[in-house]
């Protein structure tokens, strides 16, 4: 499978390499496709990449540039060695050969590689399941650093949901905890290692920068060193995926439970950028602000959001986007603003003198956020029924 994926990243920077300094009225996807072909027969350990999967990389790449166009991503650029994330496409669902031999253990042709086993962790649409509605169209096999994965993509026809007519929720994205919902339950989880795998962590981390300092420069990565790396990313990789698997459980749960969920419109980036200032006016707290940026951005926030947009539409629920400012400064009681009237990220209390509300801070921003949408202010409904609907009583829809 290595040399597949060295194969086709090659292939992607030959491409690469041979579009940019071809003239432009040259450059078509025929001329490409003869240009790989070509390259197939020339440099022999690129044919370790089946011929379909050549053609993947054509169609990914001429895709990059449409992406481009379109305005929704820069420039294709040449994938790296240690940066890129190892993959190999398998295009054409009806080589795969899937075949469930055990509860938890299925079986998959991956060509040139042959038959290999897999973890049966969902529900496919294979065996008397398949038909020409449901069906699996197509793989890829990714590596990170706990082996390789394989993800089919899959094409399903699904009963368009009926509306939730579950109850309305606001939540915070929170510094205390989690997820914050506005009727006052809370999300919370474990650290995403144990101590013991963060005290290995250290002391692996403080191992290889040992051994880098010995390194001469110039000189190749030796096997102990990356040995070392190898363990340092393997323990992150599975800190990001107990992370990612409670992300799908809660969104999950929010998405049955409610039928309105309404978050904030929130910049992860902008608010890292923010706290830094600028050359003019610096920051101020840079460190305090940082860290909290730091630990917004470890939970993701973008991720989850993407999550509930698809699961509270698969539901049936419909969720919303509020502009953000002041939820965090604004008592959810009487209304009354005080710029610093969190006594600390964790409490939360009401400086007018009339009301004097104390509460978690976290709490009393989701309840903020559901507030701005009863007042008609969520400016961005996101995917929803409504684009749902139109699209009429069944729609299919391909997942993966
Ligand atoms: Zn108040």
């Amino acid at each position: 499978m290595d040399d597949q994926a060295h194969a086709a990243r090659t292939t992607w920077n030959l491409l690469h390499d041979w579009w940019s300094m071809l003239p432009r009225d040259k450059r078509s996807l025929a001329a490409a496709d003869a240009a790989i072909r070509q390259a197939r027969k020339e440099i022999e350990w690129l044919a370790a990449l089946p011929a379909q999967a050549a053609q993947a990389v054509l169609k990914a790449y001429a895709q990059a540039w449409r992406n481009c166009w379109d305005g929704r991503a820069g420039e294709p650029v040449f994938k790296a060695r240690v940066r890129e994330l190892m993959s190999v496409d398998i295009p054409q669902g009806r080589d795969l050969h899937i075949v469930r031999v055990h509860r938890r253990w299925g079986m998959v042709r991956i060509p040139l590689v042959g038959r290999v086993r897999f973890r049966w962790t969902k529900g496919l649409p294979v065996g008397k399941h398949a038909n020409q509605e449901n069906r699996v169209t197509g793989a890829r096999l990714v590596r990170d650093a706990l082996g390789w994965h394989i993800a089919f993509r899959v094409q399903t026809l699904e009963l368009e949901p009926e509306e939730h007519m579950g109850p309305e929720v606001g939540i915070d994205v929170g510094v205390a905890v989690p997820l914050a919902l506005s009727d006052g339950s809370v999300y919370t989880h474990d650290e995403w290692s144990t101590k013991k795998e963060q005290a290995t962590l250290i002391r692996l981390e403080r191992r290889a920068a040992r051994r880098k300092s010995f390194r001469k420069p110039r000189e190749r990565t030796s096997r102990r060193l990356r040995r070392t790396y190898d363990r340092i990313q393997g323990l992150r990789a599975r800190a990001k995926r107990r992370h990612l698997d409670w992300q799908h459980q809660t969104t999950l749960a929010i998405a049955r439970t409610y039928g309105t969920v309404v978050v904030e419109a929130l910049q992860v980036t902008s608010m890292v950028k923010s706290a830094k200032g600028t050359v003019d006016s610096p920051g101020r707290n840079v460190a305090q602000k940082s860290g909290l940026n730091r630990s917004i951005a470890q939970e993701a926030w973008g991720r989850t959001v993407k999550l509930l947009t698809y699961k509270t539409t698969r539901y049936g629920g419909v969720l919303y986007k509020v502009p953000a400012p002041g939820t965090s400064q604004r008592c959810s009681t009487c209304g009354h603003t005080t710029p610093g009237s969190r006594e600390s990220q964790a409490a939360f209390v009401c400086k007018n003198p009339d009301c004097g509300w104390t509460g978690n801070a976290d709490h009393n921003a989701s309840r903020n956020v559901l507030h701005l949408y009863r007042m008609g202010l969520a400016a961005i409904p996101a995917a929803g029924r409504a684009v749902v609907r139109r699209a009429g009583r069944v729609k299919p829809a391909t997942a993966r």
